[in-house]
């Protein structure tokens, strides 16, 4: 995919945009999480865990939540506890000491990780000491391998230099940032004051420490964006060459963020302007040599996510796009959540549940799903759309032993109107292939395969953010 055919679909894409934005799942998980219950609780994680079959050589990825934050930015939906106190951090990191312990007994056979990403909140919300701690606190239990990759969500505004001292010295080899927009009007109508000065300072710091891949995350859709006002916020993310960008569509979702309602309907750019926004975006940083990932992720070329595309090996979860597929997810900390191979769990998303249950009981699963055959099947499926941008009948078939198109004709039917507008083509035995017009929407082409949408939708409750 090149800057070219954005520029040649851009006008394609405006004309199409407003049938196809409505709310719809992310697919970071399928079954999305609204389906998973709370029958599933830490009896039925710590059975998963100790499943048999499951060996020493199979590798983890691990994920680890720190919620903490200094201040509240007002478009964040994320789960994160704003505090200055001090003892929170210390109360937390023994409750994680019980949890990490819990797990790792559960799992019987000792086992290593290829993967380890921190996220939040505001992990360097920790003093440098106490990241030392929990970072050994998890590899003591999963020691990590050699050449593992080993990433880090952090707030510039909060993050000094002796933070990144200490994550290299643990191992830590990405570091992503929050930038979101450094337009003045922007900033303040977030609340979120971050000089772009900082921001290079946290780069240069983190690029003289060694750190292999700096990577920021953008949010487009804001109060008080524009276009140009936005542009100005390219220039600054390409004068300091992340290796990888995540292009974030704004979430309002006021029934998880309520602090979001403070923001004007008046002062949001409008689904034409919004939709702008993002294009502009897309088409700089294909003409600046980044690849396309998928649905919101760039890379350089040269980034193991961009070869991960290239040798099939893109994993979506709730992290975003990641590398890995097919390697059990162990999540740790309050709303982490943890993918094995035929189930999901999540743990207690607010503090004052998630730490006396994992300090008491070290498991503090608040709900989770066991998946049926027809969700393994349909999860592969929205896995090939989502990160592989195509689906082989053939190679279903291989995986699955059933004929993919007869199987799945009343899906293939539905398509009909997402082909005639050029996001995907189907060939006779049902493959599929997202075309680059449809990668921007293809949570629209990967919700028609989504059995519990329908259902979801009739209860009228609000589940999901806008597709674009
Ligand atoms: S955007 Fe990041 S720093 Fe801001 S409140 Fe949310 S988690 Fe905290």
């Amino acid at each position: 995919m090149n800057g070219e055919a954005f520029a040649l679909d851009l006008d394609r894409v405006e004309a199409i945009l407003p049938r196809y934005t409505t709310e719809g799942p992310r697919y970071t998980s399928y079954p999305t999480a609204p389906v998973w219950k709370e029958a599933y609780g830490p009896e039925q994680y710590r059975a998963d865990l100790g499943r048999e079959g499951a060996s020493a050589e199979e590798g983890l990825s691990l994920y680890v939540h720190v919620p903490f934050c200094r201040s509240l930015c007002h478009f964040c939906a994320c789960n994160r506890v704003i505090t200055r106190k001090e003892e929170l951090p210390v109360r937390f990191l023994d409750a994680i000491e019980r949890e990490v312990a819990a797990v790792r007994e559960a799992i019987r056979v000792p086992r290593t990780a290829t993967q380890q990403h921190w996220g939040g909140g505001t992990p360097t919300h920790l003093t440098p000491d106490q990241v030392t701690r929990l970072f050994r606190i998890v590899t003591d239990a999963f020691p990590m391998r050699e050449g593992a990759e080993i990433s880090i969500e952090v707030d510039p505004r909060v993050t000094t230099e002796e933070h990144v001292a200490a994550l290299r010295e643990c191992g830590f080899n990405r570091i992503s940032m929050g930038l979101q927009d450094v337009d003045p009007h922007v900033q303040e109508a977030i609340h979120r004051i971050q000089p772009a000065e900082q921001t290079a300072q946290l780069v240069e710091w983190s690029r003289s420490a060694g750190f292999e891949s700096v990577n920021f995350d953008l949010i487009y859709g804001l109060p008080y964006q524009t276009e140009e006002s936005f542009a100005r916020t390219l220039d600054v993310v390409i004068g300091m060459q992340p290796d990888r960008i995540a292009l974030y569509s704004y979430a309002h979702v006021t029934w998880v963020a309520k602090q979001q309602r403070g923001f004007e309907r008046k002062d949001l750019p409008d689904p034409s302007a919004k939709a702008r926004i993002m294009l502009g975006a897309i088409r700089r940083f294909l003409e600046e040599g980044y690849r396309f990932i998928g649905l919101d992720h760039f890379a350089r070329p040269e980034d193991e996510l961009s070869r991960a595309v290239g040798d099939r090996t893109l994993r979506r979860n709730f992290m975003g796009y990641t590398t890995q597929a097919g390697v059990d997810l162990l999540g740790f900390g309050p709303s982490a959540i943890s993918e094995l191979r035929e189930s999901y769990a999540q743990s207690f998303r607010d503090l004052d549940s998630w730490q006396p249950a994992a300090a008491e009981h070290g498991l503090a699963t608040m709900r989770g799903h066991h998946l049926s055959q027809d969700d393994v099947e349909r999860r592969w499926i929205i896995g090939r759309i989502m990160c592989h941008g195509e689906l082989r009948a053939e190679e279903f078939e291989a995986t699955f032993g059933h004929v993919f198109a007869p199987r799945y004709a009343r899906e293939l039917e539905q398509l009909g109107p997402v082909i005639a507008d050029g996001l995907v083509t189907r060939a006779e035995d049902g493959s599929l292939c997202v075309t680059p017009l449809g990668r921007l929407l293809v949570r629209n082409v990967a919700m028609v395969f989504d059995a519990y949408l329908g259902d979801q939708r009739k209860s009228g409750k609000p589940l999901f953010s806008k597709t674009v």
